[in-house]
């Protein structure tokens, strides 16, 4: 049974939670169990273990082919400590050089790296007062001729503090990524909605992409298998990332509104981008070096193109452009930047190039949404198109006999009284005959109205069909019920009279059934008030019958005049 339980949950909406239970208990630690005192939790012992120095290994000092040399200042070092932080330098050994120190580290291992910084390879040094031996840092040949590294000096405390700003700009860019995925995803398993999907591999991609980039992939340890093939992996990703990304901006711009021909070239373009990025781990050095840049080249390409489309569909009034060319803005900012060689953004490149993403992430998340409500609230215009009867704006049969099971349900469950009453006009077709059909609408309308007004509430007016009422009188008893349709009946044949220019009266049959037993469905109470209506008819129209009463029914006209 509780087998039984449990796999229906998990099979259900479930799973999601118990995945995410899973990710977050951590299983029992085995080697070191903590030690519970009272008001802490000591975790971890005392050790002999030193902090390791990385050397250098020879083969990473003979790839270090580009270098700088810091001068001392003139008179030499002061002998205050001294840090230099390197960024910007996505693969490859670093190292920092000062006197008989020399480190190296790389992005994609935080563990090469001195702990006090975390998002470059810094090293902090006290030169001895005097010293004249200048800082040497070198690097190996990037990727991109332009993406040169960033080096900064200063004093540790400022240095380390910039290093971590940047760490927590990485780190909230990717952190607000994965949350708008999971969002998306939430959004796939409520709607189903195959874009929502979409949405989360394109983040998905883009996550592991910004990992890669800021060297967040290495830290605190590698947990993606990067490795030496940085460069690759960043080219790969950067194709892919770059055909999902044009595709959204195109979109998002209006351009497949636009051209809708540009459909098979976008699919093409993308499907180009990917067999490139499948090809890609195979490349040799020089030609991987050829594609980046080639990369680059169409992405500002797809980014002025995608503007372009923006701008075209805002001159057409489209103003849905607005999200996609707020998307592409910042992106082709970078990308102009780069080409412009800009150092205030380039000094920043990861984290410009980072919040540009997220910001296009977001756009794209607006546009997602607003899109969804717009179908929504179609959706929503359809349902209530299809439950209003158009010429009276009251609830048609379908929805009427839904709002009727809904009063019975809720009647049934507070044990109070229900009534219904069903409205037949009297010799309908004479009017339309001698007025015409637009009269006999007008008939229609009115009395639909001052049923409305009647009853109070527009949903407990019914138009069941032709010339055919229900009233819906939830907490009456039959005899409320009829006196309150019996004024009502009075009323119609007083003020709808009043349509007919020739004195034609307008009548009304009316037949009232109170709902019963418990077991009593719609049909059964329906059935019982038109049953009651019929009589009313043979007993001579205009009147209201009680299904329940066995009562002879007089004539209303007798009635009102006697
Ligand atoms: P009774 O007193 O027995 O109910 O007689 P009746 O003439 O009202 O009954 P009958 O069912 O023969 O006629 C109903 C007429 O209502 C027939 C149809 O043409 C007319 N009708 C149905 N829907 C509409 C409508 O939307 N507008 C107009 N003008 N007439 C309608
Ligand atoms: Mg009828
Ligand atoms: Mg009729």
């Amino acid at each position: 049974m509780a087998i039984a339980i449990a796999g229906r949950w998990w099979t259900g909406r479930g799973w999601p939670v118990a995945l995410f239970l899973l990710l977050v208990v951590p299983p029992p630690a085995a080697a070191q169990p903590p030690q519970l005192g009272h008001d802490y939790l000591l975790v971890g012992a005392p050790t002999d273990a030193q902090t390791p120095v990385r050397a250098c290994p020879p083969e990473a000092l003979a790839r270090l082919d580009e270098s700088l040399l810091i001068a001392a200042p003139a008179g030499g070092w002061s002998g205050a400590p001294q840090a230099v932080d390197v960024f910007n330098v996505f693969a490859g050994e670093v190292m920092i050089a000062h006197g008989d120190r020399r480190i190296c580290g790389n992005m994609q291992d935080a563990r090469t790296r001195d702990s006090r910084f975390r998002a470059g390879i810094g090293m902090v040094m006290v030169p001895r007062p005097g010293d004249l031996e200048p800082i040497r840092v070198a690097w190996e040949t990037p990727l991109k001729a332009r993406w040169i590294p960033t080096l900064r000096l200063g004093a540790p405390s400022p240095v380390q503090q910039m290093d971590t700003m940047r760490l927590l700009v990485r780190t909230a860019c990717i952190a607000i990524a994965i949350a708008l995925a999971l969002s998306a995803l939430m959004g796939f398993f409520t709607t189903r909605d195959r874009d929502f999907l979409v949405y989360t591999l394109v983040t998905a991609l883009l996550v592991v992409w910004q990992s890669v980039l800021s060297g967040l992939s290495g830290y605190p340890e590698p947990w993606l298998p990067v490795g030496g093939f940085a460069p690759w992996w960043l080219v790969s990703a950067s194709a892919l990332s770059i055909a999902a990304m044009g595709w959204v901006l195109w979109r998002l711009c209006g351009g497949l509104q636009s051209w809708p021909r540009s459909r098979p070239w976008v699919r093409g373009f993308a499907q180009l981008l990917l067999v490139l990025a499948l090809v890609t781990p195979l490349l040799p050095w020089a030609a991987l070096v050829w594609v980046a840049a080639r990369l680059d080249q169409a992405f500002t390409l797809v980014c002025v193109l995608a503007l372009g489309a923006g701008i075209a569909a805002l001159r057409r009034g489209d103003y849905r452009a607005v999200e996609g060319i707020a998307a592409v803005l910042p992106l082709l900012l970078m990308a102009l930047a780069d080409i412009a060689g800009r150092p205030e953004l380039l000094r920043f490149r990861v984290e410009a190039i980072q919040l540009s993403v997220t910001w296009f992430l977001m756009m794209y998340a607006y546009g997602l949404n607003r899109r969804l409500g717009h179908l929504r609230r179609q959706r929503d215009e359809m349902r209530q198109l299809a439950d209003t009867d158009a010429l009276t704006g009251l609830p048609n049969r379908r929805a009427g006999l839904r709002r009727l099971e809904r009063h019975m349900h809720r009647a049934r469950k507070r044990g109070l009284p229900l009534s219904i009453g069903f409205l037949d006009i009297d010799l309908f077709k004479q009017i339309n005959d001698r007025f015409g059909h637009e009269a006999g609408d007008a008939v229609l309308v009115s009395v639909a109205n001052m049923l409305v007004a009647a009853v109070g509430e527009r949903e407990d007016v019914i138009r069941m069909g032709g010339e055919e009422f229900l009233v819906l009188l939830p907490g009456a008893r039959a005899y409320l019920a009829l006196t309150r349709l019996e004024h009502l009946r009075a009323k119609i044949a007083r003020q709808a009279s009043a349509l007919c220019p020739d004195g034609l009266a307008i009548t009304v049959s009316i037949g009232l059934a109170e709902m019963r037993a418990q077991d009593e469905d719609v049909a059964a109470l329906l059935r019982r008030a038109d049953n009651a209506m019929y009589r009313a008819k043979r007993g001579g129209r205009d009147r209201v019958v009680d299904a329940d009463s066995a009562a002879p029914v007089l004539s209303g006209a007798l009635r009102d005049g006697g």
